[in-house]
C-alpha cells in the first residue's frame, strides 16, 4: 500500500482528466488537485460533436462533465488555457508552457488524442474534428447548396456525413479502402455501412486514392477533381504521448501502464486515450480510443493512486450514431485473431447483432445494430474466453444466458 499523496496534478483537462477529479473528491481524498488542460473550455465530453452538438440538437453545455460550479465546490483548482510543456519525474514537478512549475505527490496524465494529419499538399486548406471549435468550424460548412467532402470513411468521417447530410449539404465520402469502416468491421458487416450511407445520398467513393486539396476541391489520384465548399479529414487519432515519452516513462504507440493504470514511474498514472493497458481479462495490452475507457479508467487510477487494490479490467465499448442506426460494440478483436462473423437477425434490415469468433469459437467480440440491451448480456460470455456453439449464438430465440460453457 502506498502512502496517500500530498497532492494530485492531473494533465488534460478531457473526459479522462475530469472525471479523475471527481473519482478522487468520491474516494475522500481531501488533498489539493489540481487540472491542468490546454483548451480554454470546462472539460467536456466529445461524442456529441460529431452527433447532437454538430447536427445543432443539442447545446454545448449538455456535453460538459460537470457544470462550471462543481470545481470550486469540490475544490478542484482548474486551470485552463494552459499547456504543460514538461514533466521532471525526478523533482515531481510539471512544467508549463508559462515556465512555472507545479509539485505534485502523484501525477495522472490524461492528454488524449490528436487528430492524424494527412501528409498531402493542401492540407492546410482541410478541417479535423476533435474540439468544440473545430465543431462549430465544420458545422459552419453544413447547409444546402453546400458541398462537402469527407477524406475518410471511418467512425468520425461517416458520423460528419450523416450529420452534414441531415442539414441537406452535399457529401462526397472519399475512402481509400474497399468499403467504410473496414478495418474496424471487416468485409462482411462494412456494406451495411456503405449501403446506410448511400441510402441517404452519400456519394461514397471507395478505393479513392486522394492526391492533393486544392482551392476549390479535392483532387484524386486519376487526375479527377470532386467539387467541394469544405473538406473534413477524418483518418484516425494519434495519442499524445510526446510528454510522457520525453520525461522518460515506457512508451510503446501509448503510455504504458499496468493493471492498476501506473506507468514505469509508480506516482505517474496514465488515463483514457494514452494509456496502453496491461489488461487483466484479455491478458494483454490494449489500448482503447473510446468514450467508456475515459470515463470509466479514472476510477481505477483514483484508488490505485490512494493505495487500493483495484484494477482496471471493463471490457471495451463504444457507440455511434449515425441516422437512424445506433450501435454498441463490446470486446476487442486482434489483429493477428483470424476472427470469423456470424450474425443474430437481419443485416439487410439493419437490425442484428454481430458476432466475431476466434477459430476455437470462443467470443472476442460482439456489436448490436438497432437492436438494444445487448452488452451486458454478452460480456460474460467474452470474459469466461470458454468456445460458444455458434448455431445457437445466431438463433435469436437463444438467450445468450443459455450460452456459456
Ligand atoms: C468528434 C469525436 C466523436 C467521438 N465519438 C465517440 C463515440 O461516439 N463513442 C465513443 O466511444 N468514443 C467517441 N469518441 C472518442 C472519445 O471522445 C475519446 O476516447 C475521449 O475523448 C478520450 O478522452 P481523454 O480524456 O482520454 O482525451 P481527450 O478527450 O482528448 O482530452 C485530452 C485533453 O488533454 C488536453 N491536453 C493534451 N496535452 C496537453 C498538455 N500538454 N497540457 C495540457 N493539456 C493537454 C487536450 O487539449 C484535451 O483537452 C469521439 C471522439 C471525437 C473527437
Amino acid at each position: 500500500m502506498s502512502e496517500t499523496p500530498s497532492s494530485v496534478v492531473i494533465v488534460g483537462a478531457g473526459l479522462a482528466g475530469a472525471k479523475t477529479a471527481e473519482a478522487l473528491r468520491k474516494a475522500d481524498y481531501t488533498g489539493p488537485i489540481t487540472l491542468i488542460g490546454s483548451e480554454s473550455d470546462l472539460p467536456y465530453e466529445r461524442p456529441p460533436l460529431s452527433k447532437s452538438y454538430l447536427q445543432g440538437k443539442s447545446p454545448f453545455d449538455d456535453a460538459l462533465t460537470h457544470p462550471e460550479g462543481w470545481y470550486a465546490d469540490n475544490n478542484v483548482q482548474l486551470r485552463l488555457s494552459s499547456e504543460v510543456s514538461a514533466l521532471h519525474p525526478d523533482t515531481a514537478e510539471v512544467e508549463l508552457a508559462d515556465g512555472t512549475r507545479e509539485g505534485y505527490g502523484a501525477l495522472v496524465l490524461a492528454t488524449g488524442s490528436e487528430p492524424v494529419r494527412l501528409p498531402i499538399p493542401g492540407i492546410e486548406r482541410a478541417l479535423t474534428l476533435r474540439t468544440h471549435a473545430d465543431a462549430d468550424a465544420i458545422r459552419a460548412t453544413f447547409g444546402s447548396g453546400r458541398r462537402l467532402v469527407i477524406i475518410g470513411g471511418g467512425w468520425i468521417g461517416l458520423e460528419v456525413a450523416a450529420a452534414a447530410r441531415e442539414l441537406d449539404t452535399a457529401v462526397t465520402v472519399l475512402e481509400s479502402a474497399k468499403q467504410p469502416l473496414l478495418h474496424v468491421v471487416g468485409p462482411d458487416i462494412a456494406p451495411v455501412f456503405a449501403d446506410l450511407h448511400r441510402a441517404h445520398g452519400v456519394d461514397l467513393r471507395l478505393g479513392a486514392q486522394v492526391s492533393t486539396i486544392e482551392e476549390d476541391g479535392v483532387r484524386l489520384a486519376d487526375g479527377e477533381l470532386i467539387p467541394a465548399d469544405a473538406v473534413v479529414v477524418g483518418v484516425g487519432a494519434r495519442p499524445r504521448i510526446d510528454l510522457a515519452r520525453d520525461a522518460g516513462l515506457a512508451v510503446d504507440g501509448g503510455v504504458l501502464v499496468d493493471a492498476q493504470l501506473r506507468t514505469s514511474d509508480p506516482a505517474i498514472y496514465a488515463v483514457g486515450d494514452i494509456a496502453d493497458e496491461e489488461h487483466s481479462i484479455l491478458g494483454r495490452r490494449i489500448r482503447v480510443e473510446h468514450w467508456a475507457t475515459a470515463l470509466n479508467q479514472p476510477a481505477t487510477a483514483a484508488a490505485a493512486l490512494l493505495g487500493g487494490p483495484d484494477t482496471y479490467d471493463r471490457l471495451p465499448y463504444f457507440f455511434s450514431d449515425q441516422y437512424d442506426l445506433g450501435l454498441e460494440y463490446v470486446g476487442d478483436v486482434p489483429k493477428d485473431a483470424d476472427a470469423r462473423v456470424v450474425v443474430r437477425g437481419d443485416l439487410a434490415g439493419r437490425e442484428f447483432v454481430a458476432f466475431w469468433l476466434d477459430p476455437g469459437d470462443r467470443l472476442l467480440a460482439a456489436m448490436n445494430v438497432n437492436v438494444w440491451d445487448v452488452p451486458d448480456e454478452v460480456k460474460p460470455l467474452i470474459a469466461a474466453g470458454t468456445p460458444v456453439n455458434p448455431d445457437r449464438l445466431t438463433d435469436p430465440s437463444v438467450p445468450y444466458s443459455a450460452l456459456g460453457g
